[in-house]
């Protein structure tokens, strides 16, 4: 056995034609279930050649337009309607979706920072760890379905990142446009080391995400937002047979191309206290204005910390919070491309 041969099984035949439900098998043995395993559901559909296409929702488990969205898709799309393999991990951070919660209950690891993952890791850097050398190798896109979970709150957008690798960026912008969400950003990230996304772009493959909604809920829009954007990418990859579903003729207004020029457009908490957001998402603000403030509960005589917009564009995510602290962050202001 290599060093890279994961310790987590899997149940199906990702090679077979057909339509397969089945689970990874993570070793996990614990009080409970001395000999144990977690299992988590997979499905691999596929119909002779074509494109290899891998969906993930729930790497973080607050987060529900993923997992919602391809449920319906597992149980509705057919291998005789595809040209090629769609893998499918409705929840790849299983225990934490079963928690409702951002991190895995079992060891504490945010699955998105967890990446090439642990042979002989934790139960989540064991899963990473499978999906880097067992389904990336096999993949030619993945999507990954976010949303702002408990703590965050978006303006729905699907996302790509800028790489060096011109093309491979552009391959990603053609993709996210046929996605048709309300917004296509150019995402910069934060901290990419660790991320799923990191992972496949690093091996020169087609990466998608999104950002939908937040707050620990979906809504029927984001929902809607999900799987038009599930269906439109297979269509672009000429997985299925169809063309992508445009927002123009679904009589939608126009997409909007966003990008995020410079370190300003985050905006971070330096204080402790409790957030007031003074604008709220998709407005338009100009370089200076007050976009939230702490107030300090413990003193209440104090004047509240006002946070002001470190660039112009429009807000398109916010803490969903409202008890935060420093480093916590705050909104997400965009620019049109
Ligand atoms: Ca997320």
């Amino acid at each position: 056995m290599t060093n890279s041969e994961p310790k987590v099984g899997i149940s199906i035949d990702i090679e077979a034609d057909g339509k397969q439900f089945g689970h990874l098998s993570v070793p996990h043995s614990r009080n409970e279930s001395g000999w144990g395993a977690l299992h988590l559901p997979i499905v691999c559909i596929r119909n002779g050649d074509g494109p290899t296409v891998v969906f993930t929702g729930g790497n973080h488990g607050d987060e529900y337009e993923g997992p919602i969205a391809l449920l319906k898709l597992v149980r509705t799309l057919e291998a005789r309607q595809i040209s090629g393999r769609v893998i499918t991990i409705p929840a790849l951070n299983f225990p934490a979706v079963m928690d409702g919660t951002r991190v895995s209950p079992i060891d504490g690891v945010n699955m998105n920072r967890a990446f090439p993952g642990r042979r002989d890791g934790s139960v989540s850097q064991m899963i990473a760890h499978f999906v880097q050398h067992r389904l990336l190798p096999a993949c030619d896109a993945l999507f990954d379905i976010h949303s702002g979970g408990k703590t965050m709150m978006f303006s729905p957008f699907a996302c790509y990142h800028r790489l060096p690798d011109e093309a491979l960026t552009r391959r990603a912008r053609d993709a996210v446009a046929a996605m048709a969400a309300p917004i296509s950003l150019e995402l910069v990230e934060l901290d990419a080391d660790g991320m799923l996304d990191t992972a496949v772009e690093n091996m020169g493959k087609l990466f998608v995400g999104t950002e939908l909604g937040g707050g620990g809920t979906t809504t029927p829009a984001t929902i809607a937002i999900a799987e038009t954007a599930i269906r439109n990418l297979l269509a672009h990859l000429g997985v299925i047979d169809e063309k992508p579903l445009s927002r123009e003729a679904r009589g939608l207004s126009p997409g909007r191309e966003m990008h995020m020029p410079e370190p300003g457009c985050f905006l971070i908490a330096d204080d402790a206290g409790l957030y007031e957001a003074l604008v709220d998402l998709d407005t338009d603000v100009r370089e200076g204005d007050p976009v939230g403030q702490i107030h300090f509960p413990e003193r209440p005589g104090r004047e509240p910390a006002v946070y002001r917009a470190g660039t112009s564009g429009t807000t398109i995510g916010r803490t969903h919070k409202v008890l935060v602290g420093p480093g916590d962050f705050l909104a997400l202001i965009a620019h049109d491309r």
